[in-house]
């Protein structure tokens, strides 16, 4: 026979309609709301929509007039369903786009028939001069309604800004108060294992000891971090920029991250930036830029792969456009670090800059630096561009997306600011 979708937030008349039109031979796909309602007739296209006027969400109404607006669905017979019986409820049904009517409660012996009226063509209709004066009435509720939930909505923001506000003091408040006791752990841990120390340990309790200080360094990185981000966050990172060679920023964040590369079998190369002009940049967090991406590189590329770094200088005044978001004016200096690894897709590619952002599973955390796969907490990036946008520069990823087996790679961008301009 035919297939119905009906639309109804209560369960209890869902199953009592579907059992009297399936008892009649119909197939009957149901909808909770408006939402759920457009998203099944597109996905089923029933013959007969009966649409229910008072659910959560769009009422009836509106989600009456969406559906006759789109392609595929318009000439679909929807019928309205209401227990409101006010004077002017039909005509305000047809109005907003409906091509029926029937009160509730159902009548479950004549359901049956009705509905099949309407599917042999039957078809209710309201005056032109009716209509008029229900499409002021109408437009006018939509103007109400959409006022409201433009109030929820300021109030919802505020109310996620202050939780926002929450947990990043309650980040910083955190991190401050761990920083203080694994300073304190270090150092007994730095003289315990201190040559000469005099505490005469075997080998198993310097193993032990050595165990320990990596997890405590490991710590003292993520507490750092969180501090980062806190200062990122409340502006008041401070940068010591001083004219330097680029070269040296990439050889020591090189020479940092060859032993994880070298685990991994792969290829870590970087060309020669000798001849590079110096770029305004404070040299420890530009290491620590580098070291992230660089890191990164390792992390998602599979083992044997590459990590190269090069660069090109960016003459704004020239033909090479800059569209990125740099507050600085004047000539740059783009340094890439390219992977052979999964790649990023379109869709993460900005997302990974949001603080504590992951693509996968988080049971893949990992507390090495160079596990295959093995994520960080998700802040390395966020740090990254906060660090280059203080810098009045910027990072961001190309990628042709995320492949585990095909491997296309990403190239991270890095936009430092020239010390001077330079002529070509
Ligand atoms: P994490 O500490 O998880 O590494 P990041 O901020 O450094 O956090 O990175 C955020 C996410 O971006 C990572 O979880 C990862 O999924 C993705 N990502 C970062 N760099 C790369 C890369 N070179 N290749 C593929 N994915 C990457």
């Amino acid at each position: 026979m035919s297939k119905i979708l009906y639309v109804e937030d209560n369960l209890a008349n869902r199953l009592l309609v579907k059992r009297v039109l399936e008892a009649a031979g119909h197939t009957v796909v149901e909808a909770v709301d408006g939402l759920q309602g457009i998203r099944v007739a597109q996905e089923t296209l029933p013959d007969l929509i009966l649409m229910d006027i008072n659910i959560p969400g769009m009422d009836g109404y509106e989600t009456t007039t969406k559906l006759k607006s789109l392609p595929g669905l318009k000439d679909i017979p929807i019928i309205a369903l209401t227990a409101r019986v006010m004077t002017g409820d039909r005509e305000m049904a047809l109005t907003a786009g409906c091509d029926g009517y029937i009160p509730k409660p159902i009548d479950v012996d004549l359901l049956p028939l009705q509905v099949a009226e309407f599917l042999g063509g039957k078809r209710e209709e309201v005056s032109a001069a009716q209509e008029r004066i229900f499409l002021r009435q109408y437009s006018q509720q939509l103007v109400e309604r959409l006022e409201q939930k433009i109030a929820e909505l300021t109030q919802a923001n505020a109310e996620l800004q202050r939780t926002d506000e929450l947990k990043s003091r309650f980040i910083s408040i955190a991190a401050h108060e761990l920083r203080t006791p694994i300073t304190v752990m270090k150092g007994y841990l730095t003289i315990l294992l201190a040559p000469g120390s005099g505490f005469n340990l075997d080998d198993k309790m310097i193993e032990i000891l050595r165990g320990m200080e990596k997890g405590i360094d490991r710590l003292h990185r993520i507490v750092d971090d969180m501090l980062d981000i806190t200062k990122i966050e409340g502006g008041t990172l401070e940068l010591h920029r001083v004219p330097l060679a680029i070269k040296d920023v990439i050889n020591r964040a090189v020479q940092q991250q060859q032993p994880f590369a070298l685990q991994r079998n792969q290829r870590l190369i970087a060309e020669d930036f000798s001849a590079y002009p110096p770029v305004l940049g404070d040299p420890e967090r530009l290491v620590q830029v580098f070291c992230n991406l660089i890191n990164n590189g390792i992390k998602y590329t599979p083992d044997g792969g590459t990590i190269r770094i090069y660069g090109r200088v960016i003459y704004t005044n020239g033909d090479l456009r800059i569209t990125r978001p740099i507050a600085s004016r004047g000539d740059m200096l783009e340094v890439i670090v390219e992977d052979t690894g999964i790649g990023i897709a379109p869709d993460d590619q900005e997302r990974i800059f949001l603080r504590f952002y992951e693509v996968k599973d988080p049971s893949l955390h990992s507390t090495s630096q160079s596990r295959y796969l093995g994520g960080g907490i998700g802040l390395g990036l966020a740090i990254a561009r906060g660090i280059m946008e203080a810098h009045g520069g910027w990072v961001w990823v190309e990628s042709e997306g995320c492949d585990h087996k095909r491997c296309p790679g990403s190239k991270l961008h890095v936009i430092i600011p020239l010390a001077t301009s330079v002529t070509r």
